[in-house]
């Protein structure tokens, strides 16, 4: 009975997408990007936030939010109220007390947007989600939430003392941490001009992924750290994708590590890279920040470069109780979702799974499959994270000392299998078309951003919305090939063709 109205008030919200979408999308938007800037004072800049992407299309967030409820429900098999719970219970006190600012800044674009707190706090903890989900009963089953949960804990320990339902929810769960393909390099030896060069390109199920066309800059008021301008998505305080430039020189991205499974609830990533972007002068700065009272939400191997003076970049792999840093000045880091640091990959990584199982448990397959073993595929070229890290290596050889931004741009619109041992694009290409292949499930690359020393210093990028090579993806045409995942269409919106934009 719940599910039938809730179904329906999703497809009604749908249909009003369908009537406004044209209207609002001609006004604000550039090559498919919604842009907004906001200044001053926290809660100032949060209402203004709030209101531009009403301004913009006033039908955003009901849709955001509709396409959010499905995906849980489709990943944990509960709804969006569900997590409007778990973000006031554990992550407003959190943020309140540890990031006031930042909150501040949510209670804002709530207020201008005409949205409850909570629901800012899940657009901005929607990532970090999946991984506290997996640490649940540690802390619902407790004197304080036992009785606020039993159904949930009943559900858990039921799961937890079954492998195979084990091993089939972590599958889904795991397809929120396969995400990307990143190139950072710097210095003669490898970039035209010595410069930093970076580039990055998002994965997702196309649901979710439509919702981070926004191009944010923030200016916060004077003495309170520094301006940038990212990727990010309706509400957002960070990035999520992550991909950004600030007004230190200071440039950053990220590839979040496969099968990554060890988790304490301390503060957010959301709250930990905005005050590195916001307060972050130099990269120790960076690394500094994200691992003080890090979750392993969100775990990822991170590069920054900074801009100024003698350019360095540098990688953090970050995981929970492992972290590998490493900075060059003459060297090139690849991002393919897993690690170079072996225990990071085999300790903290659950890499138990069989693809097999992987793909039982969902009917469509994660986003990444993995070999079997440890490691996430990182030595298979079968998967998609092994077949990315070969020929991300290959091609940073190939073109080593001629690196820019074009050149970065072709390799993340690379389509080579090794695996297969020709060109073909499909779920394990740098150039991800997970759609391409059995079980033709919707989700793949949809974003390029490219940015170098020059774009840095004057706090600008290079931004391509839709697949990195051009592909349209067009709803009905796939929908007519692949009936099995109809019932996504209403969700779905179309990625065609479009051109580069200087943000
Ligand atoms: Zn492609």
């Amino acid at each position: 009975m719940t599910t039938r109205k809730r179904s329906k008030k999703v497809a009604d919200s749908a249909r009003t997408r369908t009537r406004t979408r044209t209207r609002a999308r001609t006004r604000d938007n550039t090559g498919g990007w919604i842009r907004i800037t906001i200044r001053g004072a926290p809660y100032e800049r949060g209402v203004s936030h709030g209101k531009q992407i009403i301004a913009a299309d006033h039908t955003l967030f009901t849709r955001m939010f509709a396409a959010y409820d499905f995906i849980f429900r489709q990943s944990y098999g509960r709804d969006i109220d569900f997590f409007y719970g778990l973000c006031d219970d554990f992550y407003r006190p959190i943020i309140k007390r540890r990031f006031p600012k930042i909150f501040r800044e949510m209670e804002g674009i709530a207020a201008g947007a005409g949205l409850e707190v909570h629901q800012v706090i899940l657009i901005n903890v929607y990532m970090s989600l999946p991984y506290f989900y997996s640490h649940l009963l540690r802390y619902i089953d407790t004197p304080k939430y036992r009785k606020k949960y039993a159904d949930v804990i009943r559900d858990e320990l039921a799961i937890a003392a079954n492998p195979a339902a084990l091993s089939a929810r972590d599958a889904r769960l795991n397809e929120f941490k396969d995400r990307c393909s990143l190139i950072m390099a710097v210095g003669k030896g490898w970039t035209k001009d010595g410069g930093i060069v970076c580039g990055h390109s998002s994965f997702s199920n196309f649901i979710d992924a439509q919702f981070c066309n926004v191009i944010l800059r923030i200016e916060p008021e004077a003495g309170d750290g520094f301006a940038m301008v990212m990727q990010s998505m309706p509400g957002g305080v960070f990035s999520m994708t992550d991909f950004f430039v600030t007004s230190a020189g200071i440039m950053g991205s990220e590839t979040t590590i496969s099968r990554f499974n060890a988790f304490r609830l301390r503060d957010p990533i959301c709250c930990r890279i905005r005050e590195c972007m916001q307060y972050g002068r130099t990269l120790e700065d960076y690394a500094e920040r994200l691992q003080k009272r890090n979750s392993g939400d969100y775990a990822c191997s991170w590069m920054f470069g900074d801009a100024r003076g003698k350019p360095r970049i540098m990688r953090v792999e970050l995981g929970l109780n492992y972290v590998n840093i490493e900075t060059t000045r003459d060297g090139i880091f690849l991002g393919f979702n897993s690690t170079y640091d072996e225990r990071i990959r085999n300790i903290e990584c659950s890499g138990a799974l069989s693809s097999q199982a992987a793909t039982n448990a969902t009917g469509s397959g994660v986003i990444d499959g993995d070999g079997g073993g440890g490691g996430s595929g990182f030595r298979d070229i079968a998967t998609s994270i092994g077949n990315r890290r070969v020929q991300l290596e290959k091609l940073a050889e190939k073109y080593r000392g001629r690196i820019d931004t074009d050149v970065v741009k072709s390799i993340l619109a690379d389509h080579y299998d090794n695996h297969l041992g020709k060109t073909a694009a499909n779920t394990r290409t740098v150039c991800k078309h997970g759609y391409a292949a059995a079980p033709f499930k919707p989700v793949g690359a949809y974003d390029t951003k490219v940015a170098d020393s020059a774009s840095a210093k004057k706090m600008s990028f290079l931004a391509h919305w839709g697949p990195p090579c051009g592909t349209p993806f067009i709803v009905r045409e796939h929908m007519k090939k692949h009936t099995e995942w109809k019932d996504w269409a209403e969700y779905l919106v179309d990625f065609p063709r479009r051109g580069w934009v200087e943000v």
